[in-house]
């Protein structure tokens, strides 16, 4: 008997697939050589959206645009409280088709319509809060250069942006760039996953309705190769940011190198959690068992490993089993499933190998563990996972699985824990676990991560920086940091004063 809080399909009436082209210079258009693709629905397996593809013709057409768009001053000369009028627009227009945007995420990446909701509400708010930072563009001046000097520092926009975004969180992640980019004054191409295209061609409506002008943002469909290849190599884009896997954010940087492209990049997590036994178990075993089933486990920051102390190991661990086993799996368009599909059937083996590389390897599979039918579904789902008796030298515990299983391993000093936590070549986040403020503190103080949640997992607030060290990136979106990547200094020196001291003699 399955174990585990399973929610077969009721809403199965599913629209028409969606019909998406390119935007580029204002105006939709599809494929000059007619090329389309399709995305199936994870969770069911139909075709639910047909889309232009993408060639280098689109990719330099939109590239085109951009630049021309920003060369003549239609959006990079407009005053920050227009820029921020646009974006507070472009926020309510979101709030409007929340409902529209989320039941088209949940089809192209199978995630629940409540975790959908959620992040369209929660790209609303980076909106409003980029219009906010549009006003705020601002660099400094020096008055202490000497009597006949003064200097001024300006951040201006960079310039023309590529974006490239993943597909587990397409209409969020686009938000944690694209307003910023705007905000400082840069145009910019957008691609996001063909995985998941649509919620970013519905994004490009609203910007059209909002005002944005013709050329500002422009939207190419297709894959990495060749749309994504183009953005990240041609001379007239200033900068690439880019969300997506380590792999591709390597090959990135490498293809921006010869026209010295700035990179920003948000890659993949291996996200420790250290429980130590003073912790409130009640508040840990939640957020753990919230920490890894969240998207699925499709996450950057899924806590998919957690270290705990060996006196409460066997505790914890049957107490995460006991919540795991409550956690609604299922159809993602029912209100009440936690966790819905994987993402395509490679992914879906991909997660298995993992598990099952891990029981090769002596780990115990304490709940879950294999690929299971949705009754009413076609499409693909993997069992909450709980693994035990993982050790660091197993792949499941230092590559990212992307998957909704959660790996057990153990430690006895902080020392031990500081270095199992620091194992992975990744750095995105890291959590700690402890009544104690010191052992918290000296856990954050050592982690190498770009974020450590204390005593809490993976609350996100627009106002504070979010980005990874190590092989998990570089840079950092949200906060006024996330406007800062969008914007060049330029250092301006003027003399003042009547009097100029002659070059000539003096030096
Ligand atoms: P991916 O790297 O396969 O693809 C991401 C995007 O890059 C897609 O749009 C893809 O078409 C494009 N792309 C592929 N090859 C390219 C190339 N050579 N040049 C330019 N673009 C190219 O990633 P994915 O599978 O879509 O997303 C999952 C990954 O994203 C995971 O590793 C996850 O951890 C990471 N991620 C990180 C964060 C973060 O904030 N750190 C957030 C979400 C996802």
């Amino acid at each position: 008997m399955l174990d585990l809080t399973l929610v077969a399909a009721r809403d199965t009436a599913l629209p028409e697939p969606a019909e998406i082209r390119h935007l580029i210079g204002g105006a939709w258009r599809g494929s000059a050589d007619g090329a389309t693709f399709e995305r199936r629905s994870p969770a069911h397996d139909v075709v639910v959206t047909r889309a232009a593809k993408g060639g280098a013709a689109e990719a330099e057409a939109a590239i085109a645009a951009a630049r021309e768009a920003f060369d003549d001053g239609r959006w990079s000369e407009v005053s920050g409280k227009e820029r921020a009028g646009l974006l507070l627009r472009v926020a309510d227009l979101i709030d409007r088709e929340r409902e529209r945007i989320a039941r088209v995420e949940v089809l192209e990446s199978g995630k629940p319509i409540s975790q959908a909701r959620a992040e369209i509400e929660g790209a609303a708010d980076l909106w409003r809060y980029a219009a906010a930072l549009a006003r705020t563009v601002a660099g400094d001046s020096h008055n202490s250069l000497g009597r006949d000097m003064l200097g001024v520092v300006l951040k201006e926009p960079i310039g023309v942006a590529s974006i490239i975004t993943p597909w587990n969180f397409p209409f969020l992640i686009v938000s944690q760039k694209l307003p910023f980019a705007l905000a400082a004054g840069c145009t910019a191409v957008v691609k996001p996953s063909e995985m998941t295209p649509t919620t970013t061609i519905i994004l490009g409506e609203l910007l059209i309705e909002a005002g944005l002008p013709a050329g500002v943002v422009n939207i190419v469909l297709g894959y990495g190769d060749p749309v994504g290849a183009v953005m990240t190599t041609d001379p007239r884009v200033d900068m690439v940011t880019f969300t997506g896997s380590t792999a591709v954010g390597k090959a990135i940087v490498a293809a921006a190198a010869p026209t010295l492209k700035k990179v920003s990049l948000e890659l993949g997590g291996k996200n420790p959690q250290v429980i130590f036994p003073d912790a409130d178990l009640d508040s840990a075993v939640d957020a753990i068992v919230f920490g890894v089933y969240f998207n699925a486990g499709e996450c950057c920051n899924s806590g998919s490993r957690i270290i705990v102390h060996a006196d409460i190991a066997e505790t914890v661990t049957e107490r995460v089993v006991a919540l795991s086993r409550k956690v609604a799996f299922g159809d993602p368009l029912d209100e009440a499933t936690k966790v819905g599909a994987i993402v395509s059937p490679e992914h879906q083996a991909k997660i298995d190998a993992y598990v099952r590389g891990a029981v090769a390897a002596g780990a115990t599979v304490r709940l879950g563990g294999a690929a299971l039918d949705v009754p009413g579904l076609g499409g693909q789902f993997y069992q909450p996972t709980v693994v035990a008796g993982v050790t660091p030298d197993m792949a499941i515990a230092r590559e990212e699985v992307f998957g909704p299983v959660l790996s057990v391993l153990t430690f006895r000093t902080m020392e031990e824990a500081i270095g199992l936590a620091n194992a992975a070549s990744y750095g995105l986040s890291a959590g700690v676990w402890s009544e104690n403020v010191h052992t918290c503190l000296a856990f954050a103080r050592a982690a190498r991560a770009g974020t450590v949640w204390t005593n809490t997992w993976m609350d996100g607030f627009a106002e504070m920086p979010f980005g990874g060290v190590r092989e998990s990136g570089q840079g950092r979106e949200l906060g006024r940091y996330g406007l800062e990547e969008f914007l060049e200094v330029k250092t301006v020196q003027m003399r003042i004063g009547r009097t100029r001291a002659p070059w000539v003699t003096t030096r």
